[in-house]
């Protein structure tokens, strides 16, 4: 699937589970940056099909040659298997299965695809967004869209402005 949906569904899931900024980075790695194979494969893949190529649902264009990693693969689950196990840490594996089954269901149900992704896209979005409210609710005491809206556009805000201030 693509990339912004494999991350809709990573926050959801990650906001689901409530978890620390280490194991947030954890969490996008395997479910979202593993896309970045796609990445190598792109100049090959644009030279034979054309730049509009690139919004079709999978890249797969039946010439044989590589487009994704053994990680993209069910055998990717050994070294993300060992890696958890080795971490202590089931999150790769939580977010690189998720990943790949995304991406498998896909090519499974090819020809709904796009609904089967929009619907995803969507679900998640919302699903995140509301998760986000409730939790606002609860720790202020407050129950309007408007005012968690200009909450959350002023926590972005100040993290922006934290992140940009800080010194390497
Ligand atoms: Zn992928």
């Amino acid at each position: 699937m693509l990339t912004p949906t494999h991350l809709t569904v990573c926050v959801f899931i990650g906001l689901l589970l409530h978890l620390n900024r280490n194991e947030w980075f954890v969490a996008l790695t395997f479910g979202v940056v593993i896309d970045i194979d796609h990445v190598f494969a792109l100049p090959r893949y644009v030279s034979d099909n054309g730049w509009s190529a690139i919004l079709r649902p999978t890249w797969d264009d039946a010439s044989g040659l590589p487009w994704r990693s053994l990680l993209h693969e069910p055998v990717g689950g050994f070294i993300v298997g060992y890696l958890s196990i080795g971490w202590r840490l089931m999150l790769p594996l939580i977010f690189w299965g998720i990943h790949v089954f995304m991406d498998w269901l896909q090519n499974e149900f090819i020809e709904y695809s796009t609904p089967i992704e929009s619907a995803i896209l969507i679900g998640t979005v919302v699903g995140s967004f509301a998760i986000g409210y409730h939790r606002w609710i609860v720790s202020s005491g407050e129950k309007t869209w408007s005012r968690y809206l200009s909450h959350l556009w002023m926590s972005v805000r100040t993290s922006i402005a934290r992140n940009g201030s800080v010194t390497p």
